[in-house]
């Protein structure tokens, strides 16, 4: 899992950390079904000038096993993300699965991460997790990723 040969990358969490969620804290969706992707404040200008990192997106959608929406509108939505960053993203992961499932990539586990350093060559104890939520943090130390910080605190959002 550890490669001191890799790169840092920063890994990050979709909702509530990168773009807004509805009441239900759910992803929203519009009256066609289409994942509404409406980035939270800050995110574009801290992110745009560090498009010479490795960054990545971690998501459970568990509403795509429940047949809220499909794998193919979170693929698009993310796709739809990355252009809103200006085409800086590296890669990115969507688990489909509910608990029940008790697949290996779901967070808290790390299955997700531990697959793009794989893919991507990098450095888990060099590289950061950004994230909202306690599965996030968990997932990260489930990695190995060496560092964990807030979303509020990473985007400086106030309260
Ligand atoms: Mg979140
Ligand atoms: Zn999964």
């Amino acid at each position: 899992m550890a490669n001191p040969n890799g790169n840092a990358a920063l890994f990050f969490d979709l909702g509530g950390t990168l773009v807004k969620l509805n009441d239900a804290r759910e992803i929203p969706l519009d009256a066609n079904g289409d994942v509404v992707v409406e980035l939270l404040p800050g995110v574009a200008e801290k992110l745009r000038p560090m498009h010479d990192h490795l960054m990545f997106v971690v998501t459970n959608q568990a509403g795509i096993r429940r047949g809220r929406l499909t794998a193919g509108k979170m693929e698009a939505a993310l796709a739809k993300l990355d252009h809103q960053l200006g085409d800086i993203l590296t890669a990115w992961q969507i688990c489909p699965h509910t608990d029940d499932d008790k697949c290996e990539c779901r967070k808290p586990k790390g299955g997700m991460i531990t697959e793009l350093a794989d893919l991507y060559g990098v450095d888990l104890a060099s590289s950061t997790m950004v994230g909202d939520q306690e599965v996030d943090r968990l997932a990260a130390k489930a990695a190995g990723v060496a560092k964990f910080v807030a979303a509020k605190d990473f985007f400086g959002w106030q309260g």
